[in-house]
Formats: C-alpha cells, sequence, structure tokens
C-alpha cells in the first residue's frame, strides 16, 4: 500500500498539487498583490505622466507638462499631443489655448511660434465672440481660419456674411474671401457658384472684361481649349494630326482644308447627314498656322490700324484656324449662286440653319453669336465652326452657351502661363 502510494506520487509528481507547490502559490500570490499595490500607487502618483507618455510626449516634454497647475495639465491631456508644447508654454500663460495655437501653425506651417501666438490671441480674444454672434461654429471658424487672413476676418465682419453664405464658394479653385460680395452679385444673376467664383477669378475668359493681359496656352492639343484674343497659342504649335476630309468638297478659295483627325472625320459625318438631306456643305477655310494668320493680319493692319484689324481678323495665334478645329463653312448653293453672279451669304441660307440645328449632333458649335459678341469678342460670323467634341457641343447647345460659358460653368479653365 505504501509503495503503491509512493508510486502514484512519483508518477503524478510533476502534474498534481501537492502540499509544497500549494504553499509556493500562495507566497506567489502575496507577492503578486503586494507588487501591483506597489505599481498601483506608483501609477497613482504617477498617472499624469503615464498619459502624457501614451500621448508620446517626450520626457523633457513631459517635464514641462508637470511644472503647470494641475488644471493646465489636465487641459493638456484633453487634446491630441501637441508637438510644440514647450513653445506654447513658454510663450503664453493661456493654456485653454494651446490647442488652437497648435491648430493654427499646423494650418500655417510657415508661421513663426510668436507669430502664431500673436495672432491666436487676437482671433480668440477679438474676433471669434463676434463669428459666435454671426452662429459660425467651433469646426466652421476653423474651416474660415484655414485660408483667412485678418483682413478677411474684418471683411467677413464688416458684411455680416454668415458660415452658410461663404461655404458654396470655399472649395472651388480661385475662391478669396474678399472677392465674395462679387460672387454673390454673379451668383444672383446665374445661379451657379462656379460660374460665380471662377468669372470673378479670371474675369479676362469674358471679353467685355479684357484688361490687354496675354497668356500663351500651355495645352494646345486639349479638344475644348478657348482660344482668342488674350489667350493665344504658341507661335510653334501644329496639330500633329491634320487630315484633309476626303468627301467633303472645298472651295475654290480654300488654301488649307486640314483638320484634327478627329474634327475631320466629324465633319464628314455631318457633311453625308446635310447630304441626304438635300444640302451640300463645302468647306470654305480650315487649318491655317501660325504664319499664315500673321501675313492675312500683316495685311489688313497695314492697310487700316491695330484697333480695324483686330476687330477683322484674328490676331496671330488667337485663331480657331490654328487648332485644326475651326472651319469656315459655305454650301454649293452659295458658290451656284457666285458662278451666276448673284451676291448671297452663307448666314442666309438653309444649309446654315440646318447646321445650327444639327451641327452639335457631330460636336461643332458656332462659335461666333451676334448677341454674344460682348462674351467672345467677335461678332456674327455665322460661317464660322469650331469642333469641340460631341458631348460639349450637345451641352452647350442645350444650354444656349458660348465655349466662353461652357468653361466658366464646368471649370474647363485654360492651362495658360501669362505674356510678359
Ligand atoms: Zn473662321
Amino acid at each position: 500500500m505504501r509503495l503503491n502510494r509512493k508510486k502514484r506520487y512519483t508518477y503524478y509528481s510533476s502534474y498534481s498539487p501537492s502540499r509544497r507547490s500549494k504553499v509556493r502559490w500562495d507566497r506567489i500570490a502575496l507577492i503578486a498583490g503586494a507588487v501591483i499595490l506597489i505599481l498601483g500607487i506608483a501609477v497613482w502618483l504617477n498617472f499624469s505622466r503615464i498619459q502624457l507618455l501614451m500621448k508620446g510626449y517626450s520626457f523633457s516634454q513631459q517635464n514641462t507638462i508637470l511644472s503647470l497647475e494641475h488644471q493646465a495639465v489636465d487641459e493638456i491631456l484633453s487634446h491630441e499631443k501637441m508637438e510644440h508644447i514647450a513653445d506654447w508654454i513658454e510663450g503664453s500663460e493661456s493654456y485653454q489655448l494651446y490647442d488652437d495655437y497648435e491648430k493654427y501653425l499646423s494650418l500655417h506651417k510657415n508661421l513663426k511660434q510668436e507669430d502664431v501666438l500673436k495672432t491666436v490671441n487676437n482671433i480668440m480674444t477679438n474676433y471669434k465672440p463676434r463669428f459666435d454672434a454671426l452662429t459660425y461654429n467651433e469646426e466652421q471658424l476653423w474651416n474660415i481660419l484655414k485660408i483667412a487672413s485678418i483682413d478677411d476676418l474684418n471683411y467677413l465682419l464688416a458684411h455680416e456674411y454668415t458660415y452658410s453664405q461663404v461655404e458654396p464658394y470655399m472649395s472651388i479653385k480661385g475662391f478669396a474671401i474678399g472677392d465674395l460680395e462679387k460672387y454673390i452679385k454673379v451668383y444672383n444673376e446665374k445661379k451657379d457658384y462656379r460660374y460665380a467664383v471662377l468669372s470673378v477669378a479670371y474675369p479676362f475668359i469674358i471679353s467685355e472684361n479684357d484688361n490687354g493681359d496675354s497668356y500663351i496656352i500651355q495645352n494646345p492639343e486639349h479638344l475644348v481649349t478657348l482660344v482668342k484674343k488674350g489667350f493665344r497659342y504658341p507661335s510653334s504649335y501644329v496639330p500633329s494630326d491634320l487630315t484633309k476630309p476626303s468627301q467633303i468638297p472645298v472651295s475654290p478659295d480654300c488654301e488649307n482644308a486640314q483638320l484634327r483627325k478627329e474634327a475631320a472625320d466629324a465633319l464628314t459625318e455631318m457633311f453625308n447627314a446635310a447630304k441626304e438631306e438635300g444640302y451640300t456643305l463645302i468647306i470654305n477655310s480650315a487649318y491655317r498656322s501660325y504664319e499664315e494668320q500673321e501675313k492675312v493680319y500683316k495685311e489688313i493692319h497695314d492697310r487700316y490700324d491695330e484697333v480695324t484689324a483686330s476687330s477683322l481678323v484674328a490676331i496671330p495665334g488667337a485663331s480657331e484656324h490654328q487648332s485644326g478645329l475651326g472651319v469656315d463653312l459655305t454650301s454649293q448653293s452659295v458658290l451656284d449662286d457666285k458662278r451666276n453672279g448673284i451676291s448671297s451669304r452663307f448666314g442666309d441660307k438653309p444649309e446654315y440653319k440646318w447646321c445650327i440645328a444639327n451641327a452639335h449632333k457631330y460636336g461643332f458649335i458656332l462659335r461666333f453669336e451676334e448677341d454674344k459678341a460682348h462674351i467672345t469678342g467677335i461678332g456674327n460670323e455665322p460661317w464660322h465652326f469650331r469642333y469641340v467634341g460631341k458631348d460639349v457641343a450637345t451641352e452647350i447647345f442645350n444650354n444656349g452657351w458660348t465655349l466662353e460659358e461652357y468653361c466658366l460653368y464646368k471649370g474647363i479653365i485654360p492651362n495658360i502661363k501669362k505674356e510678359k
């Protein structure tokens, strides 16, 4: 029996609870309890330091923060880590603003620490209460502070603009707070926020606002590029895919019937559709190089003067004919009249009427209409069509826009560089 028991004990020695191991567990529990108690006291005594550590503050930052009164430490702990906390503590006693300093610096990274302190103190003391009165909440005020100078804040307050009056324009490229009054004026007429901002930011797109500045187009191959007085192609620009539409007749006066491939194909499609309805369209003029335009312009310029010349012919670089997307059309009926000694104009013919009703289906727009000369800068040219692609042309047609208006409504601003 004894032997048996001993044997069993030996067998289970590595598993079974024994008197000896029971004693060991008691001791461990006691030690663990003591350690937990000591740790607890240590944590309690250093709780703030541990929280600061968890937020990522360095040991020296912890020391700086812990030198403040308890309330300030709690305030700091209630925010995300402030990288420049030592600067804020050194520069200001208003610990409630430390987070604002940090936020303001993160939005205006180039500012010096003392400027951040000065500006934020000024904003929070003198401006925030007035924006509160205009019902700006914290987030809205900070959205404004992202972009606003002190002058801008004064402007908003002077006009008593609420956040909901400012907000719709803010995300549009070219937005400037000081132009809000102008935006609102345009918006009231056009009912479009983007149009409002862009027409103020790029006033010269509309010809009547032309201030004489000149820009060189940097993306000349873009299908919807605005080319006109003030928006010129580089003299070196020649479209890479000029093609002569094979099936369309060309008038005897036409020197170059080439268009960019896409426009040439579209015009062929348009020609065939017109033909089916009994109308024969003729190309009167298509691609014109910078040099050719220069020659034409010079002839007129020599005969008259600069003002007259630029009203009759596009100045070199500013003609849609250099784009390979502009085409002057006429009709067989006009050529027949001419042969018979009768003077007639394409704009009076049924072919023209067919074109203005149908050209958009093939990607073309009538570029210069009489009542839009203040926008396009060019008077009535019933013969000049511009290729922009079917979708764009249809949208322009359906809305009764000019290409300029399309660019402003849709935010298609030409990639331009100011000419010196
Ligand atoms: Zn033309």
